[in-house]
């Protein structure tokens, strides 16, 4: 295992430092008027994206990018420190085709798509000509074990009939959506893993309706906005089922991994933020006689800021590495590892950023609240903590030997 960036993948982080320094962080307060305040359009974000293309900064988070598909191909290993830089403003992921959900469901066209279906779907995203959500979650069942999913899918001659509701579904509130995947039951007799299917459902098909936009703690999506949609007999031609009938899970797993690790990296690039945010305001203050920064509280919450991030960074790369040597399958196991530490981590640094700010933290004028409830939600959204260290568990090996007889133990006299 070799953790050193390659020469590729260096050169590759330096030519996006270098667009990020140049062309998007001078556009942030102008984002924040028109998008955070106004709820309009980035009026630059076409000409951005225009210009990242060109510069080949374009579909960076597809390994298996084809050669007829633009953008350029990295792998796992070699997109993480540029997802990092990426994570420091929340919008920045979408100047360069990178943003969620998006992403993942490219990941999960480019591998179950029919030919017909990646000329429809998949050559526009990869284009940003739309945009896209995936609809697995419902207000009705616990949604973290996805057997539960019980939105019908009933097949009628050569369509599919389509009946459910889902909730808090990124992107599906995004005036550019154009389709959803959606997982519903095609077979509720067949074993738990094989009832579900995918299948893409376009926002315009009548029966389907967003019933409501949808915040988290109080904080707005504005990158790919979250939505409540019902499906209420919606037709659609079975040639959209994503895969075979049965084969949803797949569909599904396929895009979580890189869903969940991509988020991660994003985390960890904003917790660089955090901790320079934390060592400037805290230089910039005094209180009692001394500045802030001066205080041993202030500087171990940034040293251990600092320990946390780097084993955190350390476990993403193996998880990347893991991703690209052996596939999502045998990734399993690190990616939940991966899931549990990253936001867990973001939600304490971001907690101590907020204290080192006073009052300021909580407010507008920092991205540090935002940053605080990405870190909570990312604890809940992709599968829950306790399901994924439930995995991890599972996947401990209990030892061959018994307390009374370990040779680890002093031995009890008899
Ligand atoms: C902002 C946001 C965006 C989201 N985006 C999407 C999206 O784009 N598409 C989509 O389909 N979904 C999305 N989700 C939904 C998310 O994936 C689900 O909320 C998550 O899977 C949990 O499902 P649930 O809300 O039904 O909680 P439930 O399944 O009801 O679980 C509630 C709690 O039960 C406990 N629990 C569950 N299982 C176990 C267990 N095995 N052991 C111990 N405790 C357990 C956990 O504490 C868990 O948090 C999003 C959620 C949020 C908040």
């Amino acid at each position: 295992m070799d953790f050193e960036l390659s020469e590729r993948s260096e050169a590759w982080r330096d030519k996006l430092q270098a667009f990020f320094d140049r062309e998007v962080l001078p556009r942030h307060r102008s984002w924040l008027e028109h998008v955070a305040g106004k709820g309009e359009t980035a009026p630059f974000m076409g000409e951005l994206q225009q210009k990242a293309r060109a510069a080949g900064l374009w579909n960076l988070g597809l390994p298996e990018l084809a050669d007829n598909e633009p953008g350029t191909r990295l792998s796992n290993l070699e997109y993480a420190p540029l997802a990092e830089i990426m994570g420091r403003l929340f919008w920045a992921p979408e100047v360069f085709n990178c943003q969620a959900p998006d992403v993942p469901n490219m990941i999960a066209l480019q591998n179950s798509a029919t030919p017909e279906q990646k000329a429809r779907w998949l050559q526009p995203l990869l284009e940003a000509k739309t945009r896209s959500a995936f609809g697995m979650t419902e207000p009705d069942v616990a949604s973290s074990d996805a057997t539960n999913v019980a939105t019908r899918m009933v097949r009628d001659g050569d369509e599919y009939v389509i009946t459910g509701r889902k909730w808090f579904i990124t992107g599906a509130a995004h005036p550019q959506c154009s389709f959803l995947i959606v997982m519903g039951v095609t077979d509720a007799d067949g074993d738990r893993t094989r009832r579900h299917s995918c299948i893409i459902v376009p926002m315009d098909t009548p029966g389907v309706r967003l019933v409501r936009r949808l915040r988290w703690m109080g904080c707005e999506d504005h990158v790919a906005p979250i939505g409540e949609i019902a499906l209420d007999n919606v037709r659609v031609p079975a040639a959209n089922l994503l895969g075979a009938e049965g084969e949803g899970f797949k569909v599904a797993q396929i895009r979580l991994g890189p869903a969940r690790i991509h988020h991660c990296m994003r985390s960890i690039g904003l917790c660089e933020l955090l901790i320079e945010l934390m060592m400037v305001r805290s230089s910039e203050r005094s209180a009692f006689g001394r500045t802030v920064i001066e205080y041993d509280t202030i500087q171990r919450w940034i040293a251990e800021a600092r320990v946390e991030l780097e084993q955190a960074r350390l476990l993403a790369y193996r998880c990347a590495w893991r991703l690209d040597q052996a596939g999502h399958h045998d990734a399993w196991r690190d990616v939940s590892l991966i899931k549990v530490a990253v936001p867990a981590m973001l939600q304490r640094i971001a907690d101590r950023a907020m204290q080192v700010f006073g009052a300021m933290g909580g407010s507008d004028d920092t991205p540090i609240h935002q940053a605080l409830a990405w870190g909570r939600l990312l604890r809940i959204g992709d599968g829950p903590d306790e399901v994924h260290l439930r995995q991890i568990f599972r996947m401990e090996r209990m030892p061959t030997w018994s307390i009374a007889n370990s040779p680890y133990l002093s031995a009890r006299p008899s």
